[in-house]
Formats: structure tokens, C-alpha cells, sequence
């Protein structure tokens, strides 16, 4: 019960008299936050409480860089997957249909229904994922969207587009199930060959070389349209591009202790044409870039102003 529970979490107004104006969740989601069993969540994304400087003067440690009148009132990153650990980028959930939230413990995915392509695809990268796990030999629907709509592998036989991984297989081979996991439909997009084998797999590679060097990564993925996009096979869209926003971090990361001075930000729009080679640099941009191009609020449950400083960088 209450009793039990730290003072910063007996204040029910902390989270909703003091909402900023520019919250852009809904409360769609509502954690239990309350429950004792859901205290390590919690304590994940102490920075939040703390922020309310008031009702916890014991850890200056986080008060530093939080703005006392921001709290978040969407579902916390943390609350749904480690590899949402620095916020979810939309209001996805279960089992809406043009935002559908797969969790699985080897990543999360959302993914559209209504057009059979992912939204996202958001992972953690560290070298504990790296293991003698072959590569599946075969691409599948997910049972995840039970009888709704999604892209099949025959969408893609004869398209000329790679089935083109969001969570890429290399980057989860600690076992079966894990390499597994990243061979349904729902973390692929049609890409070309040239952007899959060229600056897309040297962004990809480069962030397993960090991981192997023993940092911490928190990966995000996804397509974006043209107005008018083609298709391929019974409908399943043409991205114009893919995107993937990289924090780099010396140990886990949460909103609490991510260090703008030693987190490194990497975000990169790759044309999805057949003429691409070279490096992903070429096409290095700031998170700022992505969010605007896709609407997306990336480091969601981070302190708006360490959000700022870390979206605007153009890291080497
Ligand atoms: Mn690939
Ligand atoms: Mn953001």
C-alpha cells in the first residue's frame, strides 16, 4: 500500500498539475507505477520524480539539467521494453491498428496494419547480443498481429527489393530465438540491394564495432514515404528512405543518467535507391532532422533540455 511507498510517490498531483503544455501523449497507457512491483521501473526514471524538486530534496545528483516543471505523463519508455529505454517515440499500443506495438524481449516494433509496414523498429545494442546463433534461413508473418493485416514474404518474391531488416540478424545471434526474432515480416521493409549491402549494413556495422567495444546502444529504425509511394506485391509501400537514430552510451542508459558529454548521437536518413554506396555518413543528420521528417519525438522521456542538446548534434 501508500504507506509503503517513497514520499515522491505519494503525490498524486505530480504528474498531472504540472503537465506541461507541450506534452504530446495521451495517458493512453496507464502503469500500475504505484505497485511495489514496479519498483525498479520506477527507479528508472527517477529524474522524473526528482524533478519535482520539492517532494525529493535527496537526490541533487539528478536535479541537475531538470527543469523542475516538466513531467511526462505518456507511458515511460522503460515501463514498456529496455529497448524503449530513453522513451517511445509515438502512442503506439497494442493492438491499434495503424500503430500496432509488438513487444518481444528481443526488440519492439510498430508496425501498420492499415499499410503493412512497420513504423519502427527500437532495440538495444550491446555485446551481450553477439553469439554463435546462424543466421535464419527464412522469413515469416508475425503471430503477434493474429488475423490482422501484414506483409507476407510472397510481397516480396520477384519485387526486386531486398526484404530489408530494420534490427538487423547480425545484431542478435545469442541464440536462435533471438536471430529469430528479428526474421518476422514486421522488422522489414522493401529496400534496395544498394542501401542494404551499402551505407545502411556500414551504419549497421559500426554500431556492432561500438557495441563489441563494450558501449551500450539504444537503436532506432524505420521507413519514410513519398506522397504517392509504389508498391510491392499485394500493396506493401516503397520507402523513399530509411532512418535510424543511435545513442551511444558508456553503460545503460535511462533518461536519469544519460550524460550529454559522453553520449555519443548518431542519426542518418539513407536514400532507398538503387545508386547508394559508401559510407552512412553521407547522409549524417541530427535527430532534430528525423523527428521533423517524421513526426516522431525520439529520447522522449528525457528532460527536454537535455533532449534539445542532444538532438541537435551532428556527432563524429
Ligand atoms: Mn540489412
Ligand atoms: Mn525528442
Amino acid at each position: 500500500m501508500m504507506g509503503d511507498e517513497p514520499a515522491s510517490l505519494q503525490v498524486p498531483w505530480a504528474r498531472s498539475s504540472l503537465k506541461r503544455a507541450s506534452t504530446r501523449f495521451d495517458p493512453i497507457v496507464k502503469p500500475p507505477r504505484r505497485d511495489a512491483g514496479v519498483a525498479e521501473v520506477d527507479a528508472g526514471v527517477a529524474e522524473v520524480d526528482a524533478g519535482v524538486a520539492e517532494v525529493d530534496a535527496g537526490s541533487s545528483e539528478v536535479d541537475a539539467g531538470v527543469d523542475a516543471g516538466w513531467v511526462h505523463t505518456g507511458p515511460f519508455g522503460a515501463e514498456i521494453s529496455p529497448h524503449l529505454g530513453l522513451g517511445i517515440p509515438d502512442d503506439s499500443s497494442v493492438g491499434r491498428a495503424d500503430k500496432w506495438l509488438l513487444v518481444r524481449s528481443q526488440l519492439v516494433v510498430s508496425y501498420d496494419t492499415t499499410r503493412k509496414i512497420p513504423n519502427w523498429s527500437a532495440w538495444k545494442l550491446e555485446s551481450a547480443n553477439f553469439g554463435s546463433a546462424s543466421r535464419a534461413t527464412s522469413f515469416r508473418v508475425d503471430p503477434l498481429l493474429g488475423t490482422a493485416p501484414q506483409a507476407r514474404d510472397s510481397d516480396y518474391v520477384g519485387s526486386g527489393f531486398d526484404r530489408g531488416h530494420l534490427c538487423p540478424s547480425a545484431d542478435r545471434t545469442a541464440s536462435d530465438a533471438d536471430n529469430d526474432a528479428t526474421f518476422f515480416l514486421t522488422n522489414v521493409v522493401p529496400q534496395t540491394h544498394a542501401s542494404n549491402a551499402g551505407p545502411w549494413l556500414d551504419l549497421e556495422d559500426e554500431a556492432r564495432q561500438l557495441a563489441n567495444a563494450g558501449k551500450k546502444l539504444l537503436i532506432i529504425a524505420g521507413p519514410v514515404f513519398a506522397a504517392n509511394p509504389s508498391s510491392i506485391g499485394t500493396g506493401v509501400p516503397v520507402p523513399s528512405a530509411t532512418w535510424k537514430v543511435v545513442i551511444v552510451t558508456n553503460g545503460d542508459a535511462s533518461p536519469a543518467t544519460l550524460n550529454p558529454s559522453t553520449t555519443i548521437v548518431y542519426a542518418t536518413v539513407v536514400p532507398n535507391t538503387s545508386v547508394v554506396s559508401g559510407s552512412w555518413r553521407q547522409w549524417q543528420t541530427t535527430v532534430d532532422a528525423v523527428e521533423a521528417m517524421t513526426g516522431l519525438d525520439f529520447l522522449s522521456d528525457v528532460d527536454p533540455d537535455v533532449q534539445s542538446a542532444l538532438e541537435s548534434r551532428i556527432d563524429q
